[in-house]
Formats: structure tokens, C-alpha cells, sequence
């Protein structure tokens, strides 16, 4: 989503006359779009915005922008202007269409006034131009669950989507652009249209997208487990441009931690939509997010979640320690568990999943896979990379030519990261 936020920061400055720079020491201006729902990813964003102030004093006229999530934080923008002060404009989560007007400015402040109000459900800035082959659409933004842990409902604001239309709209004229795969974006998409009481529920939205002509593949992230609906799965499984991929955030495999997180579902329950999806889809892939010490989750509940992820087969998880974010009803919760503790459980759990990701990329020796070529590989220019269904990474020999088309390619070897195989001609 901050990628997205930083494509749309992107298309804005071109429209004032800005190009793409190659390099930092070339640019004019940098927009750093933050993100505040781990301590870790907001330390991470200071340190980067510290370090902007060299770039900028290098060359006058030079301007630096901090767009999203930490500038929205409630009270935040007096703190944060007295911490970098080097920095021009500060821009919040609900505010990119102000940017064109702070750019011409030279710099000034947007943050809206209460994030707890609804802001608007568009985006501020059209995509197409920038002819990506695999290119994220925003269909909804905010939330309107109460995880315990979390901060995105005060930074995003309540859920609301983008009317249908719109959305479909903007698929159309990226595939028209080159775009042949689309990643659906929003914190809840199993919840699209239901704030608003549209007909349109997010199956349908998946099915229309996926029927869009010259688009070949259609993603969509996230689905919340408590509410992931049979119509949503039968999509999946009867749309041939929708992959195979659902990515449910499991969080903990502890129901007295779950109950506390207040996800609303418990182990047994995630593990019964998992085969409902593995029944409808055996090839399905299901990715996870997994949150280690939550305030008060004791060895034992820590256990029940190693448990599942050994139960559930994921291809890959996202792995966190938890981090304690003012605001939140976690922040406050009895029972904070030492940081040593944290770092260790998360190890033993990042341990547990390699072993379960390589397994499962090793099921898929041996056979074909359909990759997207995105590419020359980062690692090595002479191999071309791209992403199968699944959105494993894939290096091949290949030719250029075969940037952007769809490949067969026979999977030969595999470490927890990359896939390497071969094209089959
Ligand atoms: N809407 C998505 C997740 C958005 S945040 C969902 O419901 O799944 C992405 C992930 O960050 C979450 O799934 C969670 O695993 C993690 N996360 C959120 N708040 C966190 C916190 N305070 N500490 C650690 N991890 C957190
Ligand atoms: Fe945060 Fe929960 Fe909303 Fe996801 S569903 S954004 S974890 S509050």
C-alpha cells in the first residue's frame, strides 16, 4: 500500500513537470511515504528522513516531502516537524491531492483535521502512464475492525471503497497501458461495498476485474478470516485470471489469544476456511501474518501457534514481534512481554515456517509452473525473473522478448526465497 501511495506521489509530481530520477543525487525532490504499524518500519522511516537532511543541504532548492501513516498520527505533525525540521512538506494519509498545491508552494502542511471522520474514496492520481506489468489498484481504504494491536483505524480512518465503476476503470486503462496482472488492495477486501450497502460485493468485483480484456492475472490481499465468504472462494476457483493465492492473516494460533486481539475467529475455525479453500483449489497458495508476544500470550499459547503452522501449510508467512502502538487497546493490556522473549519467539517461529516454505516450494520440482516475466533478474542481469501464480519468485534463461509474456517454465531447483527452472519452448 505504501508503494501504491508512492506510485501516486510519483504521477503527481510528473504532472508538475518533474521526471523519474535515477539516483538520489540527482533528484530535485523526495517523497518518503511512511508507514506507523510497527515501531520497527517508523525507527527505520526517521533514520531515512534523518539522513535526507545531508541530501538537502547538498543543493538548494531541493525538496523534501514525508507523506502517510506517521504524519497522520493523532498530535504527531508538532513532534515530528521539531524532529526534522529539514523537511518541506508533510503530507497526510487522507490528503495527496493537496500535494500538487504544497509542491508549487514549495513546501506547507496537510494533515487531516480528525482521522476518525471518513476521507475521501478516490485516488489522486491515474497510473496507466507508468506501463507496469503487475500494477496494485486500491479498491477500498481504512478499517473498521478493532485489532487490539492496531493502529491502522486511527491513521486510515474508517472503511470505505471506490465505487465499482472507478475501480473498473482504472484496471481497464492500465491493461490498455500493458499492465497483464493486477493486485487488488485493501485492509479487508472480503468487506468491500458494505459501509456504502453496495450490491457489488468484492466476488463480484473479482469476477468483473478478471474479465477485463488483456489482463491475465488478478491478485487481491487481504482477506480477513473471519468473514472470507464461499462466493469469494468460488471466484477463485472458477475465474481462470484469479491466482490461486489467498493471503489470510492468521495472527496467533492461541483462541485465548485470538479472543484477546479481538479477531473474532478462533484456531479451529482458521483451519476449517483453510480447507475450504484447499477442497475448492488444491493448488491454492495461503500466505499469513503472524504476530509473536502479544501482551500476555505465555509460552504455551506461543506453542499452539507453531502448532499451526505446521497444521496449516503456509506458503509463506510475514512474520512480526509484537510492537506496542499508543492509541491502541494492546498498548494498555496487562502482561507486555520482555523484549528478549519477543525477539526469541520470533526467531524460533521464523525458523519453523523456512522449513515449511521450502517444503512447499520443493512440492513443486519437477513441475510447471505459468510465470509472469517481470524482468532481468536483480542478481543476475543475464537471467530474467517473474512470478508464478503463487507470486514465487522465478529466475530463468530466457530471452527479452519474453518480458511480459507468460511463460511455462519446468521448476528445477529451489531455496526458501527463489525458484529456478527453465522455460519450456
Ligand atoms: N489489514 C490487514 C493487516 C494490516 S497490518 C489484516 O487485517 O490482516 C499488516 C500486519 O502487520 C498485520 O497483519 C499484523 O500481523 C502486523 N501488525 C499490525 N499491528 C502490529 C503491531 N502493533 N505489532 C506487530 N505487528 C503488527
Ligand atoms: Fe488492523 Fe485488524 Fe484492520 Fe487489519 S483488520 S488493518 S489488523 S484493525
Amino acid at each position: 500500500m505504501s508503494e501504491r501511495d508512492g506510485e501516486s506521489f510519483r504521477a503527481l509530481a510528473e504532472n508538475c513537470g518533474y521526471v523519474p530520477a535515477l539516483r538520489r543525487e540527482e533528484a530535485d525532490l523526495v517523497v518518503v511515504t511512511t508507514c506507523c504499524v510497527r515501531e520497527s518500519a517508523e525507527n527505520r522511516i526517521m533514520g531515512n528522513i534523518g539522513q535526507l537532511s545531508r541530501w538537502k543541504a547538498e543543493r538548494p532548492g531541493r525538496l523534501l516531502a514525508v507523506a502517510g501513516c506517521l504524519v497522520q498520527q493523532e498530535g504527531a505533525l508538532e513532534n515530528l516537524r521539531r524532529r526534522a525540521p529539514h523537511v518541506d512538506i508533510w503530507i497526510g494519509a487522507f490528503e495527496q491531492e493537496k500535494f500538487t498545491d504544497l509542491l508549487q508552494a514549495g513546501g506547507g502542511s496537510a494533515v487531516y483535521p480528525s482521522p476518525l471522520r471518513a476521507g475521501p474514496a478516490r485516488e489522486p492520481a491515474p497510473l496507466a502512464e507508468l506501463g507496469k506489468i503487475s500494477a496494485a489498484v486500491n479498491i477500498m481504504y481504512g478499517c473498521d475492525n478493532h485489532c487490539a494491536y492496531c493502529v491502522v483505524p486511527q491513521v486510515r480512518g474508517p472503511e470505505r471503497s471506490r465505487a465499482p465503476q472507478d475501480v473498473l476503470e482504472e484496471i481497464t486503462s492500465l491493461a490498455a497501458a500493458g499492465a497483464r496482472e493486477v493486485v487488488l488492495l485493501g485492509q479487508n477486501v472480503n468487506s468491500y461495498g458494505r459501509a456504502e450497502g453496495w450490491r457489488e460485493d468484492f466476488a463480484w468485483l473479482l469476477r468483473a476485474a478478471a474479465r477485463v480484456p488483456g489482463l491475465w492475472r488478478v491478485r487481491f490481499t487481504t482477506s480477513h478470516p473471519r468473514d472470507l465468504p464461499e462466493a469469494l472462494i468460488a471466484a477463485a476457483a472458477e475465474e481462470a485470471a484469479v491466482c490461486p493465492h489467498f493471503h489470510l492473516p492468521l495472527q496467533s494460533g492461541s483462541d485465548r489469544v485470538l479472543r484477546a486481539m479481538n479477531r473474532g475467529y478462533t484456531a479451529a475455525y482458521y483451519l476449517e476456511r483453510v480447507g475450504a479453500i484447499r477442497r475448492a483449489l488444491p493448488e491454492a497458495r495461503i500466505s499469513t501474518d503472524i504476530i509473536v508476544g502479544f501482551p500476555g500470550e505465555t509460552e504455551a499459547d506461543f506453542a499452539e501457534t507453531l502448532r499451526l503452522v505446521r497444521e496449516a501449510r503456509f506458503s509463506q508467512a510475514f512474520t512480526f514481534m509484537y510492537s506496542r502502538r499508543s492509541g491502541t487497546a494492546a498498548a494498555d493490556m496487562p502482561g507486555q512481554v520482555p523484549r528478549p522473549e519477543r525477539r526469541e519467539r520470533l526467531q524460533r517461529l521464523t525458523e519453523a515456517q523456512a522449513e515449511m516454505s521450502l517444503a512447499w516450494r520443493r512440492s513443486l520440482v519437477g513441475f510447471r509452473q505459468e510465470v509472469l516475466v517481470t524482468g532481468p533478474s536483480k542478481k543476475n542481469a543475464a537471467l530474467l525473473s517473474g512470478l508464478t501464480a503463487g507470486r514465487e519468485i522465478t529466475v530463468f534463461p530466457g530471452r527479452e522478448a519474453d518480458v511480459g509474456t507468460l511463460v511455462p517454465v519446468l521448476i528445477k531447483e529451489v531455496n526458501s526465497w527463489t525458484m529456478f527452472g527453465e522455460i519450456i519452448r
